[in-house]
């Protein structure tokens, strides 16, 4: 029998805790947040246009990193402009995945940024042509059914 966790599942099982007391506790968090943004702009009045301008930095990063990662062009016509370039999940499951394990596209980009190997297993580079004529051949397979909703 197995008892300890993997990394892996410690994760899920925080995240999960996280989102739950998100949920359960959505006033206070909100109000919490409310206050944290408040003490940050006395100090720095400029720091929601800063902080704004960070998170977009940070996003617009992990996005080049795991772009240069994964080759710099699409897999499939070697189309490489990065502006029209798209992480795609090699065997789909992307919604899915990031529905389940995170809270958002930028944390799966972190998560794989994070996690090299996996990222080369798991995902690769479209460009936006070759995504959609892959979406439209796995609607075909799967008769059209793509999403699950809840
Ligand atoms: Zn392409």
């Amino acid at each position: 029998m197995r008892v300890l966790l993997t990394k892996e599942e410690k994760r899920r099982h925080i995240l999960e805790y996280q989102r739950n007391y998100n949920k359960i506790n959505r006033e206070k968090r909100a109000e919490q947040g409310r206050r944290y943004r408040e003490r940050m702009m006395e100090k720095d009045p400029d720091w929601r246009y800063n902080h704004a301008k960070r998170i977009l930095s940070w996003a617009k990063n992990n996005r080049k990193f795991l772009i240069n990662l994964l080759g710099n062009k699409c897999v499939r016509c070697g189309f490489n402009d990065v502006r029209a370039l798209q992480i795609d999940h090699i065997n789909g499951g992307g919604y899915k995945e990031l529905k389940e394990k995170f809270v958002g596209a930028q944390t799966m980009y972190n998560y794989y940024k994070n996690r090299p190997e996996e990222a080369n297993e798991k995902l690769q580079i479209l460009c936006a042509n070759c995504n959609w004529i892959k979406r439209s051949e796995s609607k075909n397979e799967t008769g059209g059914k793509k999403r699950v909703k809840k």
